[in-house]
């Protein structure tokens, strides 16, 4: 007798658990959804795009997307010392029409990109983004030069899109220990190797608010 009374109350709970579900509110969706595009330009390997779809999504509360791949831009060929420049690829970006709903974009490619820094006109790059900018730039190519293993090569690959994709948000160079955001000095692989891969507390409470709730 009692331990029917035990079981009817149980069920009642469960019904009673069941009917709260269906009655709460539904949570508002931040709206329009985000996307970021993933735009690989010119060949790039399938295992490269999705180590920076992982990574990024495993940061953002938006969509990244990869996108269909794009031929990189001939006005970004440097023809004296047969690379593309990384600041006429992100020039290109922001005269073309951003593909459809991007939010943002990050640019990924194997050939060798380049930029100038301080008083050198061509410098070999991994990556650029301009901090606040719509779009960044990241390239596998000293990666895949440079790393012993794939595995090493991947997740170099995914802290510089992690890095780079911290300048469009808006962080600038960082010089708190193994945050994502310290400046590589020119060295790209010992950066990459020296970072947690995550935004340090300093970059995340810089951010405005609306901001700051899309990063994980
Ligand atoms: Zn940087
Ligand atoms: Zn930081």
């Amino acid at each position: 007798m009692r331990t029917r009374r035990v079981v009817g109350l149980g069920l009642l709970f469960i019904s009673m658990v069941l009917v709260g579900s269906f009655l709460a509110p539904a949570v508002a969706e931040p709206s329009p959804e985000r996307v970021v595009a993933i735009v690989p330009l010119g060949e790039v390997r399938q295992e490269f795009l999705d180590k920076v779809q992982q990574e990024l999504q495993s940061r953002m509360k938006v969509r990244i997307r990869i996108d269909p791949a794009r031929e990189l831009p001939q006005e970004a060929w440097y023809a004296p010392r047969s690379r593309w420049r990384a600041d006429r690829i992100l020039e290109w970006l922001d005269a073309n029409p951003p593909p459809e709903g991007a939010w943002k974009v990050v640019a990924v490619t194997e050939a060798e990109i380049s930029a100038t820094k301080g008083n050198i006109l061509d410098w070999g790059i991994a990556g650029l983004g301009i901090v606040g900018g719509p779009n960044c730039v990241v390239s596998a190519h000293i990666y895949k030069k440079h790393s012993k293993t794939q595995e090493a090569l991947l997740r170099r690959l995914g802290d510089l899109a992690v890095h780079e994709f911290g300048h469009t948000l808006g962080f600038p160079h960082c010089e708190e220990k193994g945050c994502v955001m310290a400046d590589a000095k020119g060295k790209a692989i010992s950066s990459a190797d020296a970072s947690s891969g995550r935004y340090c507390a300093k970059c995340l409470g810089a951010l405005p608010a609306e901001e700051r709730a899309l990063v994980k």
